[in-house]
């Protein structure tokens, strides 16, 4: 979230807010100069990246086979297989959809979250503040199933993100992701290596895949945010039981919550079931309460052992959102600034939900629905 950007012109290194327009147009991230005449010396080697990237976008349908002449960060050390494709433009939300803060400020500060940063009060909702986060997460979930609907080989993430998009407004919902810190598209698309924070883009899907989306709306004053790690096409048996098994951390994070319970108890449940299959948790994401502000107290780690601060009392709004890897838990960041991918290159599954709790345990807000309008099979409590 740290947007301190250097001048990438060589041997400058001042700050950089100016950001080469034709980059921004063709969706290539990065490119940010201190100054005009920074800029201007750097052209001629500059734009070199702007025909690449053309290149990749004007190709015909059905060739999905990737150019490997895009690649915006030349020096960067790709941990994984993945790469990134160029982005489509910005999306506009109508006026009339209620917006929140960050959504209108120019570096897409969230100033009401960042007054109450480091306080760690957990709010207690009141039966308004509750009715709102019902609404919020059970639209939240409509549009994770539209997503999941079109989720498949040949689609790109950036599709994905036009759905989501537009199933927001249909909802009379503004997407929170969108310029919450001047995060450019309307969900997270997380595919592969990639933990969280995925950026959609241009590139196809592959078969054989896993992509994670994770969508926050913002309705009538209030977030919901979940996400969930879809197959696509055929996926090997591994990657399989990756998901399954980071799906079950979740579930069983849930069934311990109740009034009386430790916030830190919750990475202990996720951390003991995803080590029992031979697989490491994420420490550098962690869940988060949700209602007004998207990301607030209680801050909710998915390791074990770990010093969060808080009991569970009814009236709390959080996240539980295991990231499980194959491999190392460690992390790092892609040149983008948001896309957080394994250190090795292994793969990494994510589910979410946003929970409210209750006198005797929790409600999922943004609980999986039949069309009888019972949960999904796979989201049922059984205990409590
Ligand atoms: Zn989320
Ligand atoms: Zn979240």
């Amino acid at each position: 979230m740290d947007s301190e950007r250097k001048c990438e012109s060589s041997g400058c290194g001042k700050s950089a807010k100016l950001q080469c327009p034709t980059c921004i147009k063709l969706g290539i991230p990065g490119s940010f100069f201190c100054s005009q005449e920074c800029f201007k010396s750097n052209w001629k080697s500059h734009k070199i990246i702007h025909s690449l990237a053309s290149n990749n976008l004007t190709k015909g349908e059905g060739n999905n086979k990737k150019d490997d002449t895009f690649n915006p960060w030349p020096y960067y050390n790709f941990t994984g297989r993945l790469r990134p494709y160029p982005q489509s433009s910005k999306r506009t939300v109508p006026l009339e959809i209620g917006r929140p803060d960050y959504a209108d400020h120019p570096q897409g500060y969230p100033l009401s979250e960042q007054a109450v940063k480091g306080s760690g009060h957990i709010k207690v909702l009141d039966d308004e503040e509750i009715e709102g986060m019902k609404v919020a997460c059970k639209l939240g979930r409509e549009v994770l199933d539209e997503a999941a609907r079109v989720c498949d080989v040949g689609v790109t993430t950036d599709e994905i993100d036009r759905i989501v998009h537009e199933a927001c407004i249909e909802r009379d919902c503004y997407p929170s992701p969108l310029n919450y810190y001047e995060f450019p598209a309307s969900c997270c698309t997380s595919v592969n290596e990639v933990i969280c924070h995925g950026i959609p883009d241009l590139r196809p899907l592959q078969d054989g895949d896993i992509c994670n989306v994770d969508v926050t709306v913002y309705h009538r004053g209030f977030h919901g945010d979940l996400n969930e790690t879809f197959f696509v096409g055929n996926v090997n048996d591994k990657v399989k039981n990756l998901v399954k098994v980071t799906h079950e951390c979740l579930m069983k994070a849930i069934e311990i919550v109740k009034p009386g319970e430790k916030y830190r108890e919750i990475g202990n449940v996720i951390q003991k079931h995803a080590q029992t299959h031979g697989f490491s948790v994420v420490r550098s994401y962690c869940g988060h309460g949700i209602h007004r502000l998207f990301h607030t107290a209680p801050n909710v780690p998915h390791y074990a052992k770990n010093r969060a601060v808080g009991v569970i009392k009814p009236g709390h709004c959080f996240t539980i959102e295991p990231m499980i890897s194959v491999g190392t838990f460690k992390d790092e960041m892609w040149p983008d600034k948001w896309t957080a991918v394994t250190a090795d290159g292994q793969w990494s599954a994510q589910f979410e939900q946003t929970l409210l709790v209750n006198e005797t345990g929790c409600e999922i807000l943004t609980i999986r629905r039949e069309k009888n309008g019972q949960p999904h099979f796979m989201d049922k409590i059984t205990h409590h």
